[in-house]
């Protein structure tokens, strides 16, 4: 990291033995209420791309990315529906891996994404028709694959409907990684009643089954990652966080886990934490209570069948939330919880600007929100770790942060 910043970090680990002046948490706010845009907002650069030789006709693009320490692929590819049967698909993705690592040998892992052409709609759309993810060590297991065998093979899903039914929310879903803000809706006693709980949090930890802030005096903050897993990233920040020994929560979208289960697994067995946000990424304030059940038990029931575990910690996409969606995440038998430090990562403001940011927010008892799919967020994660610990701050799971002790 650049010295200033680490020079201004030890300035702010002695003034500590002082007095703390930590930035300002992010205060719940009315519905409505409009959050800057975050300064240095800039649109995510464009990832390079690698070319195969010879081309694959069905590849819509192949980009790479890199943590610092190793490089990931990910190719998405659309099928006409003439082609998209099962052995099909299965041949497809083999050459398309096998390419890839021909084509970029420093790659250590590619993954692959195959969707209907017809239904294709991005991330949120409807769910693809098999996935994979092959480190360069399972190459050769990979490209030794039958329709017959494919189970052999755990870091594989193939959509078990075909055609599958569009698993649509039930209003237009919030993009993810767009903007966070705590933005409550309902009365104005209401809202100064979450505000007072919060305030409390920030002094003496959480109480109840909401958590706005840890306990202060530890020195341990958590560290959250919303809208996960993304093929592409989920290797490259699995990676950084093995290097590094941190745990972290992410909040994990159903449908992207119920189309990269293995990226789920792959946490949980790194020791990380799962929590539920939402099955469609969807906002839930406006939602009957009925739907909103539906969106937390659905997720709640595909985790469980993924990892074996019932999920403690939801987080309302977008951060809207109202008395209603804690009454729904409580019956779903969910704590809700918030953050204290939200640098807004998919802004990407710039690693400078986010590591800044980062340092300033960090705090004992805090609660780091970032998202797993930002690029700018991978690349510093393993220095933002280091420093959080040279001011003594550990971070750990949410699970980790709000154990009594
Ligand atoms: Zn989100």
């Amino acid at each position: 990291m650049k010295s200033y910043v680490y020079a201004a970090l030890l300035l702010l680990g002695l003034a500590q033995a002082q007095t703390v002046a930590y930035a300002p948490l992010p205060k719940v706010q009315p519905l409505g209420a409009v959050q800057p845009v975050a300064p240095g907002f800039q649109q995510a650069p464009a990832l390079p791309q690698i070319a195969l030789s010879p081309a694959v006709p069905q590849l819509r693009r192949l980009e790479y990315a890199s943590n610092g320490f190793i490089e990931a692929a990910h190719a998405l590819l659309l099928l006409p529906r003439a082609s998209a049967g099962p052995q099909g698909t299965l041949f497809l993705a083999q050459q398309v891996v096998a390419r890839a690592f021909a084509a970029r040998p420093s790659l250590a892992v590619v993954d692959v994404s195959i969707y209907r052409a017809e239904d294709y709609a991005g991330f949120g759309g409807p769910l693809p028709l098999f996935t994979a993810s092959v480190p360069k060590e399972r190459l050769g297991e990979f490209e030794k694959l039958t329709p017959a065998n494919l189970p052999t093979y755990d870091h594989l899903w193939v959509n078990p409907s075909t055609p599958h039914p569009p698993s649509l929310p039930p209003t237009g879903s919030t993009p993810a990684s767009q903007l966070e803000l705590l933005a409550f809706d309902g009365d104005p006693e209401e809202l100064a009643a979450q505000q007072q709980e919060q305030t409390l949090q920030s002094e003496s930890g959480p109480a109840s089954g909401l958590v706005y802030h840890g306990n202060p005096q530890q020195p341990l903050a958590a560290l959250t990652f919303d809208d996960a897993p993304h093929p592409l990233y989920a290797p490259l920040l699995l990676d950084v966080l093995r290097r590094s020994g941190a745990k972290a929560t992410f909040f994990v979208v159903g449908r992207n886990a119920e189309a990269y289960p293995y990226f789920v697994r792959d946490m949980v067995k790194d020791a990380h934490e799962i929590a539920n946000h939402t099955y469609h990424h969807v906002r839930l304030v406006g939602l009957t209570p009925a739907q909103m059940q539906e969106e937390l038990q659905r997720n709640n029931k595909l985790l469980r069948s993924i990892t074996g575990e019932t999920p403690v910690f939801f987080r309302p996409p977008g951060g809207r939330f109202s008395s209603e969606v804690l009454k729904a995440a409580k019956a779903a038998g969910l704590a809700t919880a918030f953050w204290t430090d939200d640098p807004a990562d998919f802004n990407n403001p710039g690693a400078l600007t986010l590591e800044t940011r980062l340092l300033q927010h960090l705090r004992p008892g805090g609660i780091v929100l970032l998202h797993d799919n930002a690029q700018q967020t991978i690349g510093l994660l393993s220095d933002f770790i280091q420093d959080a610990s040279k001011v003594g701050i550990r971070l750990v799971t949410l699970e980790t942060l709000t154990q009594p002790r």
